[in-house]
C-alpha cells in the first residue's frame, strides 16, 4: 500500500524555533515532517504524492494556542456562564466551536478547565475522529479554595459550579486531584488568585498558601501530571514557580522576586492579554465601560516590563489568547497574543511565532515533536499566502490562510453553518440602565 505524502514546493519557510526563514519545500505524510528544504527528487518515486506550489507563500507551524476555553461559548458575563448552560448541549457546541478555532489557523490548543468536566470527553473525541478540531490538551474543573477564585459569590461554597472545583481541606485537595487524573486529564488547574470583598490591594489576591500549592504539585507530579495555576500578582507567581508549577497563565502585576522564581524553577508562563487589550482597543464596538478599558490599558502596560525581562532572562513565553469569552470569540483572535507579544514585548514576529508554535507546544505536552517545521515533528502545518514577519497581523486575515494541516491530513475549509439562536443560553438584559421617571420625562 502506497502512503499518501504531501509536498509544499518552494515556499520560505519560517521553522517556528526563531532561526531566519530558508526558501524551500517540505515533504511530511500522517507519520510526520519527513524532508525540509532541497527535496531529494528520487525519493519521491512509488508515493502517492499530493504537491502544492507555494511560491511567493510562507510554511510555518501551525498556530498552538495555550490558553483557550473550548467549553465557555462566548458568555457575556459569569452568570451565563455558571447558570444558563446545560451540560449536553455546551459539549455539542464546543465540538462546533473547536472547528472554528482549527479554521483559524490553530492546530492545537490547551484548555485547562472546562464547564461541566467536558475537557476530557471533548478531547477524546477529537483524537477519535468523531469531530474535527486542533489537537487538545485538557484540564478537569479547576481547583478552588474556599475563598473562590476571579467569581467570588457566584462560587458555591462546597462543591462544583461552572468550570470549578472547591476544595475545603487538605484531604478534599488530594482527592480531587487523584480524581481528576483517574478520570483522564492532562493537566491541573489551580486558581492561585481570586478576588474577595473588601481586601486591601486592588486586583486579584493571592487565595492558596505555599504549602497547599505544593501538595497539590506532589499529589499530581506523582501520578506523572503536570499542574498550571492562573496567577495574577506577585506573590501567587512566586509561590507557584517555587511549589512547582509546570505552567503559569498571566503572571501578570510580578516583580523582582516573582521573577527570580520564574528564572530559577524555569517555569513557563503564558502572559494572555488579547482579552484586556481586545477590551482596551475595541471595547467602544462593544459598549464595554471606558473605566474598565483604561484599567485592563494599565495592566497591559504594568506587566509588559516584567514579561519583557522574564524573556531576556530565558523564561519561556507561549502565546495564549483566553478565547471563549464574548470579548475573545473562537477563531477570531488567536494570532493576536503574537501581535501584541511584538507590539507589547518588543519581540520580533520571529521571536513571537516562535512562542506561538515550538515554545506553546510545551502546554500541549508536545515539546519537541509539535510547532517546528522540522523533519521527524508531527504535520502541523500552515501555508500563508504573505510574509507574516514582514506583517505579523496577517495571520489573523483567515483568507490568507492557504491551506492547514494537522497529523499531515488537509483540514475541511467549509465554514461551520451560522448558528440561530437558543432559547435560555444567553443571558437577556432587559436594559443598559435603569428607567427613572425623571429620564421619561425629560429631565435626566
Ligand atoms: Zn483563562
Amino acid at each position: 500500500m502506497t502512503t499518501q505524502r504531501t509536498l509544499l514546493e518552494n515556499g520560505s519557510i519560517i521553522d517556528g524555533l526563531g532561526n531566519p526563514p530558508v526558501k524551500g519545500s517540505v515533504l511530511f505524510d500522517a507519520s510526520g515532517i519527513l524532508q525540509v528544504g532541497m527535496i531529494d527528487e528520487t525519493t519521491l518515486a512509488d508515493t502517492t504524492l499530493q504537491r502544492i506550489d507555494a511560491t511567493g507563500k510562507s510554511i510555518m507551524p501551525g498556530m498552538i494556542d495555550a490558553h483557550c476555553h473550548i467549553t465557555f461559548d462566548e458568555p457575556h458575563s459569569n452568570d451565563e456562564l455558571f447558570f444558563h448552560r446545560r451540560p449536553g448541549l455546551a459539549a455539542i457546541i464546543a465540538g462546533y466551536n473547536a472547528r472554528k478555532v482549527l479554521q483559524a489557523g490553530v492546530t492545537g490548543f490547551l484548555d485547562a478547565d472546562c464547564i461541566f468536566d467536558l475537557g476530557v470527553d471533548l478531547r477524546d473525541a477529537i483524537e477519535a475522529n468523531v469531530i474535527e478540531g486542533p489537537r487538545m490538551s485538557t484540564g478537569g474543573y479547576v481547583m478552588l479554595t474556599g475563598v473562590g477564585g476571579t467569581a467570588g459569590r457566584l462560587l458555591p461554597d462546597t462543591g462544583t459550579r461552572g468550570y470549578g472545583v472547591v476544595v475545603g481541606s487538605r484531604d478534599e485537595i488530594v482527592a480531587e486531584v487523584r480524581r481528576q487524573i483517574k478520570y483522564g486529564v492532562d493537566w491541573i488547574k489551580v486558581h492561585v488568585t481570586g478576588i474577595i470583598p473588601r481586601q486591601a490591594e486592588a486586583g486579584e489576591i493571592q487565595v492558596w498558601s505555599l504549602e497547599e500549592l505544593r501538595l497539590v504539585v506532589d499529589t499530581a507530579h506523582q501520578l506523572g501530571i503536570p499542574v498550571v495555576g492562573h496567577c495574577r500578582n506577585a506573590t501567587s507567581t512566586r509561590d507557584a514557580a517555587r511549589a512547582g508549577f509546570d505552567l503559569i497563565l498571566h503572571a501578570t502585576y510580578m516583580n523582582d522576586e516573582s521573577l527570580d522564581a520564574l528564572v530559577k524553577h524555569g517555569t513557563p508562563i503564558v502572559p494572555s492579554l488579547t482579552f484586556q487589550a481586545n477590551l482596551a482597543d475595541h471595547g467602544e464596538l462593544v459598549n464595554a465601560a471606558p473605566e474598565l478599558r483604561a484599567i485592563f490599558r494599565r495592566e497591559i502596560e504594568e506587566s509588559a516590563v516584567m514579561l519583557r525581562r522574564a524573556w531576556d532572562a530565558g523564561v519561556p513565553l507561549l502565546c495564549g489568547s483566553e478565547s471563549g469569552f464574548a470579548l475573545t470569540p473562537y477563531g477570531e483572535w488567536h494570532y493576536r497574543e503574537l501581535q501584541l507579544f511584538v507590539e507589547e514585548f518588543g519581540l520580533s514576529p520571529l521571536e513571537a511565532i516562535r512562542c506561538g508554535t515550538s515554545e506553546a507546544a510545551r502546554a500541549l505536552k508536545m515539546y519537541g515533536k509539535t510547532g517546528a517545521v522540522k523533519t521527524g515533528m508531527q504535520a502541523d502545518l500552515l501555508v500563508i499566502d504573505g510574509d507574516p514577519l514582514a506583517d505579523i497581523r496577517i495571520l489573523g486575515d483567515k483568507r490568507r490562510l492557504a491551506h492547514i494541516f494537522v497529523g499531515g491530513r488537509a483540514v475541511s475549509r467549509e465554514p461551520p453553518r451560522p448558528r440561530a439562536a437558543i432559547g435560555g443560553w444567553r443571558v437577556g438584559q432587559f436594559a443598559e440602565r435603569a428607567l427613572t421617571w425623571d429620564m421619561a420625562h425629560g429631565h435626566d
